[in-house]
């Protein structure tokens, strides 16, 4: 099994698939980041405010996996996007994580109410030119931040990250970053189980035609529409299961009935608006 790697705005490849570790609480984490690593992962979500930036440093560093071969992700959180604060910030995580650079490192939230997610940007390309983040990105941005953050810095991101599922499918945000180069992670892949996707009968179905759980075609349809996942478990079957998508692949009508699954009206949101989190 080999995880397919898309090329990024910097010139540098990410995982299409990882780990991501929303909610792994910190004392459970060093042995989830293991287990995953053990079954195949390479490419890390994590994020200051997560709180486990340690565990997946201790995962990490005892894989014996060398450096080159992993792919880290962590974010710059909302109360730290001011001044210096974020070259505070990256460097509290670098440590934690054990490492001297991360492979991405993206501004969490925009906080659009503070009005200070332009200068987050910039801090971070300064970040970046300092080696502290190979690549640099955002996450909630929507299009209006999006255009802003170029305008004002003339440096794009090389991806977003956003809450996208088959119920809430971001179609603005992602048809901006398709015409600006920019990649899309869709955090909560699987609707963060929030709604029976084996209830869902375009799910269902593809699942009993292909032999695989729902939660793999969700997966399946998220990599050939060219998003990135990394959908959390701390479960190691579960880690593998998810896993296992590289090996069917879904048709045409079947990616179209799941993208026709978005109600249209924002109701398939399962977590918080970025205009809302500051
Ligand atoms: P997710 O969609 O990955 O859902 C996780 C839940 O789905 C698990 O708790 C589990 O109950 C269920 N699940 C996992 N594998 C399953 C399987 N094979 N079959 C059935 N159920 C399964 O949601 P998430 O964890 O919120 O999102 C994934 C990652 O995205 C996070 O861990 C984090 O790294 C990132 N994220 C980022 C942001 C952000 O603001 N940038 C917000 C939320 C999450």
């Amino acid at each position: 099994m080999s995880i397919p790697a898309l090329p990024m705005n910097s010139g540098f490849d990410i995982p299409q698939l990882g780990y991501g570790v929303f909610k792994v609480p910190p004392a459970a984490t060093e042995r989830a980041v293991t287990e995953a690593l053990s079954v195949g992962y390479r490419h890390i979500d994590t994020a200051a405010i997560y709180g486990n930036e340690e565990g997946v440093g201790a995962a990490i560093g005892a894989s014996g996996i060398p450096r080159d071969e992993l792919f880290i992700t962590t974010k710059l959180w909302n109360d730290r996007h001011e001044g210096d604060e974020p070259r505070a910030a990256i460097g509290e995580s670098l440590e934690k994580l054990g490492l001297d650079r991360v492979d991405l490192y993206l501004v969490h939230w925009p906080t659009p109410a503070k009005d200070n997610y332009v200068h987050a940007w910039e801090a971070l390309i300064g970040l970046r030119d300092a080696g502290l983040a190979r690549t640099i990105g955002v996450s909630n941005f929507l299009v209006p931040h999006l255009e802003r953050i170029v305008a004002e810095t003339g440096v794009t991101p090389a991806v977003d990250q956003i809450e996208l599922h088959p119920r809430y499918q971001q179609r603005e945000v992602v048809a901006w970053a398709h015409e600006h180069g920019v990649l899309i992670e869709a955090w909560g892949p699987l609707g963060q189980g929030k709604y029976d996707l084996a209830g869902i009968p375009a799910i269902d179905e593809a699942a009993s035609a292909h032999g695989k759980s729902p939660a793999q075609v969700v997966l399946r349809w998220h990599l050939q529409k060219g998003n990135i996942v990394f959908p959390k478990s701390v479960r190691v079957e579960r880690l593998r299961e998810n896993l296992d998508v590289f090996d069917f692949e879904l048709s045409s009508r079947e990616v179209a009935a799941i993208d026709d699954l978005d109600p249209g009206d924002g109701s398939g949101r399962v977590s918080a608006h970025p205009d809302e989190v500051n």
